[in-house]
């Protein structure tokens, strides 16, 4: 297995930058999810290591080996797409020995290899079978099986789920997964879910605007978003992002809220005075309460969204001057709060982010 490493990689189309300046590294044996919104750059960064489109510059590395001038066949790759690309025509065990066949593997070698890898996938009987008639979950899994069969040094999937019903996703996630560290094989996954990006990879690059925004493990993700865009693109529902005024002694306040941070996060703030700040919260790390006399944070519950565990709240607060923030909390369903209900609102401040406005980044987080 070889690691993949981008440097500097950038793809124009014409006046449109796909991505730019791209330095990211896949390691060895490592799953690695590309997660953004569409037109983020995603399947044209993995189709510039496929071979399927060039680089316009930079170089894409598959370990100690610049590859970015070899076709797809000189790069010892498989691709698993999301509608597989299967052979309707042939049978499970022949889709699964075509990419042997094609290279001169047959006879007792190559039924050994394709029995081997149906078992793997749990796809032994229904070797003989047509795949046309299969449902999407065993079709694509036949597709895992082919880009299996001949141990290639990456495996790159492009929104190999979409297509599925949401059980079968649930299925072949887990199943990607297991396979991928059973074979120990560098995979990119390409998917603008983040759910399946997270449940999958063992680090996720977020993009927007064909620009890395961020690379580390869904925990640090969710925790330590780098940047403004990060926190509130992973997250459901997504993080409260509230402009905010800084003050002296740590303190932040907002339209209707008040907070003081921790020394710490307060020398971050006063090495840069008079920056506008937006504060992050995420909607599990606020508590309400039945107000009690002068609370600092108070507000009225607007909407309930009952999602049969949690509750999905919405607060919106009073301020002394015209109308508060509005937050969104989450709290364990299903709870005694409805619309129409004053409630005092428990802001986590060891929780809470500080980005600055005007470059969006997270205070805490190096750039
Ligand atoms: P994603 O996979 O994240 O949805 P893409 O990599 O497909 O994004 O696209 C990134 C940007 O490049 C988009 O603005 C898209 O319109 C543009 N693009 C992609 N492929 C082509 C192409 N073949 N010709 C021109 N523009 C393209």
């Amino acid at each position: 297995m070889s690691s993949i490493a981008f440097a500097s990689v950038s793809k124009r189309y014409g006046e449109v930058d796909a991505v730019k300046h791209l330095d990211l590294a896949c390691a060895a044996g490592e799953m690695l999810a590309l997660l953004g919104p569409s037109g983020c750059g995603k399947s044209t960064t993995l189709k510039m290591a496929a071979g399927i489109e060039s680089v316009s510059s930079g170089e894409i590395w598959f370990g100690q080996r610049p590859v970015s001038r070899l076709a797809p066949g000189e790069r010892n790759i498989a691709m698993v797409f999301e509608d597989y690309a299967l052979y309707p025509q042939m049978t499970v065990w022949e889709n699964v020995a075509f990419p042997l066949k094609v290279r001169g593997v047959t006879g007792q070698p190559a039924a050994e290899r394709v029995g081997e890898v149906l078992t793997l996938l749990g796809l032994r009987a229904m070797a003989d079978s047509h795949v046309k008639g299969l449902s999407g979950g065993a079709q694509q899994r036949v597709a895992i099986g082919r880009a299996l069969v001949r141990d290639p040094e990456v495996i790159l999937f492009d929104e190999p789920l979409s297509h599925l019903d949401a059980d079968q996703k649930v299925q072949l996630r887990a199943e990607i997964k297991r396979l991928q560290k059973l074979r120990q094989v560098t995979s990119i996954l390409v998917t603008h879910d983040q759910t399946e990006a997270i449940a999958m990879a063992d680090r996720v690059a977020v993009m927007n605007h064909g620009v890395l925004q961020q690379v580390a493990a869904p925990q640090e993700l969710y925790e330590r978003p780098a940047n403004l865009f990060v926190a509130n693109f992973i997250g459901e529902p997504p993080m409260n992002l509230m402009p905010a005024q800084a003050g002296a002694g740590g303190v932040l306040a907002g339209r209707g809220w008040r907070v003081t941070l921790d020394a710490r996060r307060a020398a971050l703030l006063e090495s840069r005075p008079g920056a506008a700040a937006v504060v992050g919260l995420r909607p599990e790390h606020i508590g309400l309460r039945a107000p009690g006399p002068g609370e600092a944070v108070r507000g009225t519950v607007t909407y309930r969204e009952p999602r049969g565990d949690a509750d999905v709240l919405t607060v919106q607060l009073a301020a002394d001057a015209g109308a508060g923030d509005v937050f969104i909390t989450e709290i364990a369903g299903p709870s005694r709060w409805r619309a129409g209900d004053p409630v005092a609102l428990d802001l986590q401040v060891e929780r809470l982010l500080v980005f600055d406005a005007q470059s969006g980044r997270n205070l805490e987080v190096a750039a």
